[in-house]
């Protein structure tokens, strides 16, 4: 290199930060250390994007991943980012009016199987924890699935054992709408928590060793599940109530409750539940839908109004930093061993600054690294929390299975006294 070449290197050399080198080097020091321990991500909704895609709904070769997709996930940034295993959400809606959901669930457990299937130099199906391990170390992403949420099961125990031998190792109790024997954090509460089949529900999931997964349940569901359940509960994709008051989001009275528990927050990236200014914006659009469903007869002239609106009006953004609060509040409340992380990518349209998709968590702890978090404390984080919690839940249900027959209870028997509101 001649000297006139080097010479804009070494003035720019000179010029850079300090601040900028150390943030590279915190960057080299966390791509090390998730080269060294797992990365598991809680909840990624790719299997509800293949199911919706464009042009090619439902199939899995048409949605290929191994170059760039449309939206947040793919293998090649999935590489980059250094997940290790992921629990791919097979999210359901809970206001499918025209069959029951078993079939949309089967075909959710169909789509999510293939893709999987499809990419096996990469992917691969897991069961357990040992089988996370084992494909971390053969270099492939350990792949889990995820119910979200208990209306798949349709009051059934029988729905709820035949999604198990699927795959399926966590249940959300419940998603946005409250049900029969739970109720939600976004809808009317009907139940004040769980109903005697609801905690029913939670001792068939300890039995068979499917995760208890609280995201998304009311706080009173939630205080419930942690009286009865005998496993670990996992949260796969929430974070903190006191630092943005978004129901979505984890009161610290329930925080408190998982040392004695042995359970996992794994903290989400969904923007209005990590930036209060990002709540206060959806909860100002979601009034403003109300009031155009009221005033506005036409659908698409509703829809077209709601886009105006977003457009005079956009969204604050939430960053990376604020994910990092949430991070290190959990750890402040509940403990370094009650920490986890689940992004929610593509189940979100927006993205925190920093966090855009599955190739950004190295970043997120570089951020850590610069707050003075040690390398023990973030391999917790990563992937040692949850993989400690699924392992406990693994021996509850070795145990429980010697202990007692699968419940034959139906909701009929259980909640029969109980008056329905
Ligand atoms: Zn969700």
């Amino acid at each position: 290199m001649s000297l006139r070449n080097l010479l804009p290197l070494l003035l720019f050399t000179l010029a850079s930060p300090v601040a900028a080198q150390s943030s590279d080097s915190a960057l080299e020091h966390a791509r090390k250390l998730l080269q060294s321990t797992p990365l598991i991500d809680g909840h990624n909704d790719l299997a509800w994007e293949i199911r919706e895609a464009k042009g090619a709904p439902r199939d899995v070769a048409a949605y290929n991943i191994r170059t760039r997709a449309p939206k947040q996930t793919d293998l090649p940034r999935l590489a980059e980012g250094k997940v290790a295993a992921q629990f791919w959400s097979i999210y359901i809606p809970g206001e499918i009016k025209d069959s029951g959901y078993a079939r949309v669930q089967l075909e959710q457990f169909d789509i999510a199987r293939r893709m999987i299937a499809r990419y096996p130099d990469r992917l691969a199906l897991a069961l357990t924890a040992d089988d996370i391990e084992r494909n971390f170390k053969q270099g492939r992403i350990a792949s889990l699935l995820g119910m979200e949420g208990g209306h798949a099961i349709e009051n059934s125990l029988g729905a709820l054992r035949a999604y198990y031998e699927l795959g399926a190792r966590y249940m959300t109790l419940t998603h946005n709408v409250t049900l029969d024997w739970a109720d939600a954090a976004l809808d009317t509460a009907r139940h004040n928590g769980l109903t005697e089949f609801g905690k029913e529900v939670v001792r068939e999931m300890n039995r068979l060793g499917m995760l208890v997964d609280l995201s998304h349940v009311s706080p009173g569901v939630m205080s419930d599940a942690l009286d009865v359940t005998e496993a670990p509960v996992i949260f796969s994709h929430s974070s903190a109530r006191a630092l943005t008051n978004h129901p979505r989001n984890v009161p610290d009275s329930i925080l408190a409750r998982l040392p004695k528990n042995g359970g996992v927050v794994m903290v989400t990236f969904v923007p209005a539940f990590v930036s209060p200014e990002a709540a206060a914006w959806d909860f100002e659009n979601q009034r403003q839908w109300e009031q155009l469903k009221v005033t506005v007869s036409d659908t698409a002239e509703r829809r077209k109004r709601s886009e105006e609106w977003k457009a005079a009006h956009p969204q604050p953004r939430a960053t990376l930093k604020q994910v990092a609060d949430h991070i290190e509040h959990v750890r402040d409340v509940a403990g370094v061993d009650h920490v986890g992380i689940g992004s929610d990518f593509d189940g979100i349209d927006t993205v925190p600054e920093g966090l855009e998709d599955v190739s950004k968590f190295p970043q997120l702890f570089a951020e850590l690294i610069r707050r003075g978090w040690n390398d023990a404390d973030l391999k917790k984080l990563a992937g040692g929390n949850l993989l400690r919690a699924l392992r406990a839940a693994e021996a509850t249900s070795a145990r429980l299975r010697k202990a007692r027959q699968p419940s034959t209870k139906t909701i009929e028997e259980l909640d029969a006294a109980r008056p329905r509101a």
